[in-house]
C-alpha cells in the first residue's frame, strides 16, 4: 500500500444505497466521488409510490436525501456517467470515468423545462416501465437531481432526420450542443464502495405468465407506477390496453424465484411485502376492487411485517391462493389466469382484469463487468460476493473495496440502508486510521 493514502472513496450506483454511504463519507468530513449511469440519482426507490410496512410516501423520504446529495460540498456528483477503468490498490486507486454526451450543456442549463416542452418526439419511457412516455430530451422525472435533461440520439428527430432542432431554437439560454461529445475525468481515491442495485428478472424470460406479450400482464415496477402520484396516471390505476380502472387484480408472487429448474432458485425476499403493499394501495384507489394474490409462502420476517400482511387479508380483503400459476392468457378483455389452490386441491380459474407479476430480483449487467474490473467474485447468479457473509458482510476479498445494497442479493430499503451505512463505516475506520498513522509520522 501507498505512504501516503488518499482519504477519498468512489461509491458506483447512486441508488439508497449509495447516496447513504456517500452521505454518511461525506458528513463525517470526507470527499465522495458519486458515480451514477442515468441522468439522475435515486435508483429503484425513485419509482416507487409508498413503503411498507408503514406506506409511507417513497418520494418524501427520498427527495431530501437526493437534494443534499446533488448541493453538497464534498460530494462530486459524476451522473449519466460510468466507470472505464480501474488500476492502482488500496489508499491509491487511479479511476477513469466516462459520461457520456447529453448534448446539453449543464454549466448553463437551467432546468427550465422548456426544451422538454417543446421537443415533438414521444417515446415509451424506461422510467415509467412504459406505462407513460417522454420526450426525446428529458429528465427521468419531475423531481430529478439534478434537474438537466438528456436528449437520445436515438428518438430525437434532428438526428435521425436532420431537422426538427425545436429544442435549440426554444432553449433560452442556449444550453442545446448537437456536437457534444462524451467527457472522460480521472479521479484518485483510496477506497470504493460499489452499490450498483438490482434489475427484475424480465416477463419475457417467464412464458407461463404470458411472456411480455399479453396486453394488461406488467411487472411490479410497474404497477407501483400506476400507484405513483408522480407517475402517468396521476396515482389512478388504469390498465395499459384501453385506460379502464381493474376491477379485479390477480397478483403473482415467486415468478422466477424459488424455480430452480426454470429459473432462479432463491427467495426475492421483498416480493410479499411489496405484493401486500400494492393489494393495499390498490384498494385504497378502487374500493370496490378485488385483489387475488398467489404465492407459495408468505415471507414477512421484518418489524410489523406480519402484521401489514394480515391487513391485507383482513382489512384490505385480499384473496391469497396458496399455488402456482400454470396459464396466463388473453381472452376477448380479460386476462386469463389458471392455477392451483395447493391447500383446498382445486384448480383455479381467474378472469381477471389485469396481472401483476412479481419477478425475481436479479443483479444489474453491468455489475458483472464492474466486478471483473475490480477482480472481485460473484455468486453463480452474478450477485456480489462479500468476503464472509457472517461476519464481514461488507468487505470484499480485495482491500479498500467495499459492497452496499442489493448488488449483493435481494433486500428491502431498511435492510439496504443499514448495509450501506456498515459499508461507509468501513471507509471511515480505514480513513481515521489513515489520518491517525499520517499525524503519527
Ligand atoms: C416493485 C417493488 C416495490 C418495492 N417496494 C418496497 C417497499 O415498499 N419498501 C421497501 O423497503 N423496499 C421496497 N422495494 C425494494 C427497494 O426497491 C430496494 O430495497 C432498494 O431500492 C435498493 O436500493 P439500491 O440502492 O441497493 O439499488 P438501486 O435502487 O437499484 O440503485 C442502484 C443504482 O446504481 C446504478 N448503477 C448500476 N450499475 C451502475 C454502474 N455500472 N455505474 C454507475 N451506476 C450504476 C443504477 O442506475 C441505480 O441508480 C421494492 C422493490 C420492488 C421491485
Amino acid at each position: 500500500m501507498t505512504n501516503n493514502p488518499t482519504p477519498r472513496v468512489l461509491v458506483i450506483g447512486a441508488g439508497i444505497a449509495g447516496m447513504q454511504a456517500s452521505l454518511d463519507i461525506a458528513n463525517a468530513g470526507f470527499e465522495v466521488v458519486l458515480v451514477e449511469k442515468l441522468p439522475s440519482v435515486g435508483g429503484r426507490m425513485a419509482q416507487l409510490s409508498e413503503t411498507f410496512p408503514t406506506l409511507d410516501c417513497a418520494q418524501c423520504i427520498l427527495t431530501p436525501r437526493t437534494v443534499e446529495v446533488g448541493h453538497h460540498e464534498r460530494i462530486r456528483l459524476y451522473t449519466y456517467s460510468e466507470v472505464e477503468a480501474v488500476t492502482g490498490d488500496i489508499g491509491d486507486f487511479h479511476v477513469r470515468i466516462r459520461r457520456r454526451a447529453a448534448y446539453v450543456n449543464w454549466d448553463i442549463c437551467t432546468g427550465c423545462g422548456v426544451c422538454q416542452e417543446k421537443c415533438p418526439s414521444r417515446v415509451p419511457s424506461e422510467f415509467e416501465r412504459g406505462m407513460g412516455r417522454r420526450k426525446s430530451i428529458f429528465t427521468l422525472s419531475p423531481q430529478a437531481v439534478p434537474n438537466k435533461p438528456v436528449l437520445d440520439p436515438a428518438h430525437c428527430i434532428y438526428f435521425q432526420r436532420g431537422k426538427c432542432k425545436a429544442c435549440q431554437r426554444f432553449c433560452p439560454v442556449g444550453a442545446i450542443n448537437y456536437e457534444q461529445q462524451d467527457s472522460v475525468f480521472e479521479e484518485r481515491v483510496g477506497a470504493i464502495i460499489l452499490a450498483t442495485g438490482y434489475d427484475l428478472y424480465s416477463l419475457e424470460n417467464m412464458p407461463e405468465y404470458g411472456g411480455g406479450k399479453v396486453p394488461d400482464v406488467i411487472d411490479s415496477l410497474a404497477f407501483e407506477r400506476l400507484l405513483s402520484a408522480s407517475g402517468p396516471t396521476a396515482g389512478k390505476v388504469k390498465r395499459p390496453s384501453d385506460g379502464k380502472t381493474p376491477h379485479e387484480i390477480v397478483f403473482i408472487q415467486c415468478a422466477g424465484s424459488r424455480e430452480p429448474e426454470r429459473h432462479k432458485p432463491y427467495c426475492s425476499k421483498i416480493c410479499c411485502m411489496y405484493t401486500a403493499k400494492q393489494a393495499v394501495l390498490y384498494r385504497h384507489r378502487v374500493h370496490e376492487g378485488q385483489t387475488y394474490i398467489f404465492y407459495i409462502d408468505i415471507r414477512a420476517a421484518g418489524k410489523r411485517y406480519e402484521e401489514f400482511t394480515q391487513r391485507a387479508m383482513e382489512d384490505d380483503r385480499a384473496i391469497y391462493l396458496r399455488g402456482k400459476v400454470s396459464r396466463v392468457f388473453r381472452r376477448g378483455d380479460k386476462v386469463m389466469v389458471w392455477g392451483a389452490d395447493t391447500l383446498t386441491n382445486k384448480q383455479v380459474q381467474i378472469a381477471a382484469d389485469m396481472v401483476v407479476v412479481a419477478p425475481a430480483l436479479v443483479p444489474r449487467p453491468t455489475t458483472r463487468r464492474l466486478a471483473e474490473m475490480l477482480s472481485l467474485p460473484t455468486d453463480q447468479h452474478g450477485w456480489l460476493l462479500p468476503l464472509d457473509s457472517n461476519t464481514h458482510p461488507v468487505e470484499t476479498v480485495r482491500k479498500g473495496v467495499f459492497l452496499a445494497g442489493t448488488g449483493t442479493g435481494p433486500m428491502d430499503i431498511p435492510e439496504t440502508v443499514a448495509h450501506a451505512s456498515g459499508a461507509a463505516a468501513q471507509v471511515l475506520k480505514l480513513f481515521s486510521r489513515w489520518r491517525r498513522e499520517g499525524s503519527e509520522q
